[in-house]
């Protein structure tokens, strides 16, 4: 697939389910592509990429932004404490705001940088041992913490577990988000995004489905 043949079938899925063009944001996950590959897709004009580790994300992307203007870099992946800081510097959007202790080093370096990348709280919908992100029991208290520190909290964030419909997750985090008045909605992958954009998503992740399968090596 291409990013025209993605961009057109996430058009073709808003229009389906009824909603207002532009209504979704596709995130192309650059995580371990090769960067020819990433310079491609953005020579065809698209500026919105998602990396999930911080470490990769600063190898590559400082040089991508001298060639290539409005680069909107969004974090999907597990943030260390210790990392912050530099995310800050090379995201605009961080998705994976998924503990109390995180929340409240980011409210810190806030502070002291004076900005802050808009978040998404990431929720555990599935419940998994080894799924980051809180308990969708624990949510709303995480949400309300949050505002408490004056973050901007633009809206949730879901990975369904690989083996379970991902409709019934999308439909957690979208009851969730509307009961504490958050609009975003992160969650859609390569495999499930029109299913994700008819239950609402506004941002969608598509990482293989534009780029291809991952290189490992
Ligand atoms: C890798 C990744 C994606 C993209 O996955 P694809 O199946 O390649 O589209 C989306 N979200 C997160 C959090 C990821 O880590």
């Amino acid at each position: 697939m291409s990013l025209a043949d993605i961009t057109a079938r996430v058009e073709a899925a808003i229009a389906a389910a009824g909603r207002s063009p532009g209504c979704v944001t596709l995130i192309a996950v650059s995580k371990m592509q090769p960067d020819a590959r990433v310079a491609e897709v953005l020579r065809e004009g698209h500026r919105v990429f998602g990396e999930n580790r911080v470490q990769e994300a600063a190898g590559k992307w400082p040089e991508f932004r001298d060639t290539f203007q409005d680069v909107d870099l969004h974090l999907i992946g597990p943030l260390q404490s210790n990392k912050v800081r530099q995310a800050f510097d090379l995201f605009q959007t961080i998705h994976s705001v998924d503990r109390p202790k995180l929340a409240n080093t980011i409210a810190r370096i806030a502070d002291e940088e004076g900005h802050c990348p808009d978040l998404f709280l990431q929720v555990n919908t599935g419940e998994e041992e080894q799924k980051a992100g809180v308990l969708p029991a624990d949510a709303d208290d995480f949400i309300a913490q949050c505002r408490k520190l004056e973050l901007p909290i633009k809206g949730l964030m879901c990975i369904p577990p690989v083996d379970e419909e991902p409709s019934l997750h999308f439909a957690l985090l979208a009851k969730i988000a509307a009961r504490n008045d958050l609009s975003g909605l992160s969650m859609g992958m390569s495999g499930d995004f029109e299913t994700a954009i008819a239950q609402g998503a506004t941002h969608i992740r598509v990482g293989s489905a534009i780029f291809g399968e991952r290189d490992y090596d």
